[in-house]
């Protein structure tokens, strides 16, 4: 018998029934040949730190946080990684050898690297940036792309103080634009990026026209079900190139199983075809 330990990881949320995370992390253990399993953890707010605290004692190597204990959830944690703590926000833990938690937030770099994906030749310094939403996924965009060179970032949400919250937190190239204006709001971009819920599965679309938005503007849509959105579908029509959100889910999967596992994965087209056969 391999000695080879077994190894358990999870998504914490409420509700996670629609994660497609199982389906990533699992295909990459089987392809690994790896001993674990990666699990559902439906956590309703109130039981946040219980779960998080019962963790090491369920033999754990740790999990993806998501929607809605990111922000919550950091504060739990024994460390942060750096870019976690500039974003305010966790997507994952890491229980580590003597029990204490490590904190991660890969949403960002997940993003950037699905344009990338997209778009080899895509640059953050570009141009100006219309970011639509300052919610969990916002935080780690802003920070991603300020990373990468953006210029500007136009943040537009439809409650402004939130999008305030990041100006103020993230320094002058980041400007807020009231949730009226997000048409007029497109001129110049370079990148249209939308992290509201609008235009997921089960939510009402985006009220958007692209009139104003440059024809060589990249549009991206942190949503992945549905794949396309009503957003991508109008600014594919448009003649935009697009980008949908399971390359930031792929991306920002690597790094936790890496950190779980001890193998960096690879994103593959039997993986891709593995959760579009979820659909
Ligand atoms: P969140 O923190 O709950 O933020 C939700 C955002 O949507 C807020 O800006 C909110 O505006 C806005 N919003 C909700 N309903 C709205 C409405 N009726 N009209 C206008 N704006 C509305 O959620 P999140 O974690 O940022 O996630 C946002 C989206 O990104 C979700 O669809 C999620 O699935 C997706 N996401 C994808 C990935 C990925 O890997 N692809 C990772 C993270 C998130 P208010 O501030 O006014 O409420």
């Amino acid at each position: 018998m391999s000695d080879q330990r077994f190894v358990l990881a999870g998504v914490m949320g409420w509700p996670v029934a629609h994660s497609r995370s199982p389906v990533i992390h699992k295909h990459w253990i089987a392809k690994h040949g790896l001993k674990g399993s990666y699990v559902q953890l439906p956590v309703q707010p109130e039981n946040l730190e219980d779960a998080i605290r019962g963790l090491k004692a369920l033999g754990f190597a740790g999990c993806n946080v998501t929607v809605p204990h990111k922000v919550r959830a950091m504060a739990l944690m024994d460390e942060l990684h750096p870019v976690a703590r500039r974003m305010q926000a966790i997507n994952t833990i890491v229980v580590r050898e003597d029990g204490s938690l490590y904190g991660m937030n890969n949403d960002g770099a997940g993003y950037v690297q699905s344009l990338r994906d997209a778009d080899p030749a895509w640059r953050g310094d570009a141009g100006p940036v219309l970011l639509l939403g300052a919610g969990g996924a916002a935080r780690a965009i802003v920070v991603a792309l300020l990373d990468e060179g953006a210029p500007e970032i136009r943040i537009c949400n439809r409650t402004r103080d939130k999008a305030q919250v990041l100006a103020d937190e993230f320094g002058p190239l980041v400007k807020v634009v009231d949730w009226a204006e997000r048409e007029d709001a497109q001129a110049g971009v370079s990148l249209l990026v939308n992290s509201t819920t609008l235009g997921m599965h089960g939510q009402s679309p985006l009220e958007l026209r692209l009139d104003a938005l440059p024809v060589q503007a990249l549009v991206s849509d942190a949503i992945y079900i549905p794949l396309e959105t009503p957003l991508l579908a109008a600014a594919r029509v448009r003649g935009h190139r697009t980008v949908n959100g399971l390359g930031m889910l792929l991306n920002q999967a690597r790094p936790a199983f890496e950190a779980w596992f001890g193998v960096m994965p690879e994103i593959t087209p039997e993986l891709r075809a593995a959760i579009q056969a979820t659909f």
